[in-house]
């Protein structure tokens, strides 16, 4: 049995490698399947699917939607939704936008603190158009100012941090009901990092219908405790290495965090029965 690794960034949001260059890497890796899941953007799966049947790769189209629960980030991964539905095209429009004013007013928070950055040396390094923290630290990065991304977050753009700027995020309980309503599947991404267990049956009832439990920011307890809750509320198990960055310290590398082709097969069972 084949498998897939259902967490990959691309230069269409933060990632580092293009999306031919990621299904390259997948192909290399002897992956069944990628799914490809950029922040609040759908637009690097074309270009994963035209690789995708070069190298024999199965591309399950997805992204990573940034929501917002009473003041905290959670990720949501929306795998298979319709790129025509309108609702959803429209607010990752409104994301796309708010992600550049932000960076506007970060770049301008980041000039007053000293640095010599300009909005142009960022837009000059970006393939996509999601604007990302991680453009602006790798500038930060490439002027000297910092020894790594790591760094860069912590001095500079990390939240409560001189130069951090907040940017609109959809409601978690919105962002499943436009992924379902997309004919999408929704998926709690790395839930280890966030302290909202008690909020999963909540979700569940919004429309949830899957659990990150494999994922490099999760330990063995983290796998234990999400495993469980995932059988117990008849969760899909997914997981992915949350591939952005070869160069990322410990970061995994593509491939390394993967599940069995079986997720996918559930996965298209479950697109069937909504
Ligand atoms: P943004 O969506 O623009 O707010 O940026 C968030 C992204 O920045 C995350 O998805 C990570 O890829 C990256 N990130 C967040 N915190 C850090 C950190 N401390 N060091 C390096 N990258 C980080
Ligand atoms: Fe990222
Ligand atoms: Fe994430
Ligand atoms: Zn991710």
């Amino acid at each position: 049995m084949g498998k897939v690794d259902l967490h990959v960034h691309t230069t269409f949001s933060d990632g580092t490698l293009s999306p031919y260059e990621v299904v390259e890497k997948g192909y290399f890796k002897k992956l069944a399947a990628l799914g490809i899941t950029d922040h609040d953007t759908m637009q690097g799966i074309a270009d994963a699917e035209v690789a995708g049947r070069k190298f024999g790769v199965e591309i399950i189209p997805g992204f990573e939607f940034s929501t917002d629960y009473e003041g905290n980030e959670l990720h949501i991964l929306g795998y298979y939704c319709s790129q025509d539905n309108v609702n959803l095209a429209e607010i990752l429009n409104t994301v796309k936008v708010s992600r550049f004013e932000r960076m506007v007013s970060m770049v301008e928070k980041i000039k007053k603190l000293g640095l010599n950055i300009e909005l142009s040396d960022i837009l000059k390094t970006i393939k996509g158009d999601i604007l990302g923290r991680p453009h602006l630290a790798a500038v930060i990065c490439q002027k000297g100012y910092c020894k790594s991304s790591r760094e860069a977050f912590q001095k500079f753009i990390g939240k409560d941090c001189p130069a951090y700027v907040e940017r609109f995020k959809v409601n978690t309980f919105e962002a499943i009901d436009m992924i379902v309503k997309a004919g999408g599947i929704p998926v709690l991404a790395h839930p280890g990092i966030y302290d909202v267990d008690e909020l999963i049956p909540s979700l569940i009832k919004g429309g949830l219908s899957g659990i990150e439990v494999f994922h490099p920011d999760h330990d063995i307890n983290a796998i234990f405790r999400y495993k469980e809750i995932a059988f117990k509320y008849d969760l899909l198990i997914t997981g992915g290495s949350d591939f952005h960055d070869e160069e990322i310290g410990s970061a995994p590398l593509l491939g390394n965090i993967t599940v069995d082709y079986t997720c996918v097969e559930k996965m298209r069972s479950i697109k069937k029965s909504l």
